[in-house]
């Protein structure tokens, strides 16, 4: 991507702008009494220290992180759930009623809700029918006012991968951001991500997240990773406590010993094949779709009646029907192999 400027692409104001600057932010060294943020001094009201606020920068674990994805620490942002990066990216880069952003249904529903927060176009256009990124279409079509672009792979809902190729060819002629969504990327093969790619594109945001393979969705801890003049960006308009101190503990811990996080999910893509195999036993099965998530996303004969008697014996899966190309369609989550082994025998009963 030759003469890729950050700044021509960065909203005026935002790029105008002077952060907060909080007590943390002024003082980083080691002190013995701190007396510059109006902290309770005396301690906290419950068991345990959170009387002081949390570090704005997340720096031990953006270092720990970084190692484990082999990128720099600057070159990683935490947010309060990747929900947190969709908000700012739009916040940062899309003027008002003016400049647009691009998704690709069917797929994740928080681009286009942060999109009408922030009251920015969004241009739609499909996937292939075989949930494909049409790159040719895309690179013809695009508006020259779209900003931001939203690739989910693997993608929610179909669950597939995007092609690599694809992407990087979208990167090489798109002069706005392209954020890809990895929040399953650690049930796909490995040398699926893009995060490896951020050095070489200017123009790459990388989102990824705890709340899927990492098992602590309840912690909310979201990432961004990209070259270090978006994420100054994102820091610059950041909430300046935007992730707690429970979590930056919590989180740390749990990247200092990731052996349970990988057992979960050779677990996981186990009862993934399980599940796979008896649901193709199934009559009113009419096709799985090739999943390198989490989930897998199936067309049933009337899905929409199949999956109202699940709900009544108890067990819930999504709905994805009256979404674009899935017609028909139940986004069902691996569980346990006992809750997968009644979702199977419910099934067994409700499409006989
Ligand atoms: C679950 C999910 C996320 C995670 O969002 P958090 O705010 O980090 O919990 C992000 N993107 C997609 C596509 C998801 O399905």
């Amino acid at each position: 991507m030759a003469n890729f400027n950050i700044e021509k692409l960065v909203r005026p104001n935002v790029l105008a702008m002077k952060p907060y600057s909080s007590a943390r932010d002024e003082f980083t060294g080691e002190a013995s009494i701190y007396l510059d943020a109006n902290e309770n001094s005396l301690g906290s009201s419950i068991d345990g220290n959170y009387n002081r606020y949390p570090d704005p920068l997340q720096t031990p674990l953006r270092i720990k992180l970084a190692e484990l994805k082999g990128i720099k620490p600057e070159q990683v942002f935490f947010g309060n759930g990747s929900d947190e990066a969709i908000d700012l990216l739009y916040r940062a880069f899309c003027e008002p009623l003016k400049d647009r952003s691009l998704i690709f249904p069917p797929t994740y529903g928080m681009y286009q809700v942060q999109a009408n927060i922030h009251n920015t176009p969004v241009d739609e256009i499909l996937l292939n029918p075989d949930y494909t990124l049409p790159v040719d279409k895309i690179l013809k079509e695009i508006n020259p006012q779209v900003k931001l672009m939203f690739i989910c792979s693997p993608n929610n809902p179909t669950g597939n991968l995007i092609d690599k190729k694809s992407i990087i060819k979208i990167l090489n002629s798109f002069q706005g951001l392209v954020i890809v969504d990895e929040a399953y990327i650690d049930f796909a093969p490995k040398g699926s991500s893009m995060a490896t790619e951020i050095d070489n594109y200017p123009n790459l945001v990388v989102l990824q997240t705890f709340s899927k393979a990492w098992g602590l969705a309840g912690l909310r801890l979201g990432m961004a990773f990209a070259q270090k003049e978006i994420i100054h960006i994102l820091r610059k308009i950041k909430y300046p406590y935007n992730v707690n101190e429970l979590t930056q503990q919590c989180v740390l811990s749990a990247l200092k010993s990731p052996s349970k996080k990988e057992k979960m999910v050779a677990e996981i893509l186990e009862q993934r094949s399980i599940l796979i195999k008896e649901m193709q036993t199934l009559e009113g099965v009419l096709k799985i779709h090739p999943t390198d998530a989490n989930f897998v996303l199936v067309n049933v004969k009337n899905a929409t009646e199949i999956y109202k008697k699940l709900v009544d014996k108890g067990i819930i899966v999504r709905n994805r029907s009256n979404v674009a190309l899935c017609n028909n369609s139940l986004r069902i989550t691996v569980g346990t192999a006992d809750e997968n082994k009644l979702l199977i025998q419910t099934l067994k009963e409700l499409l006989k």
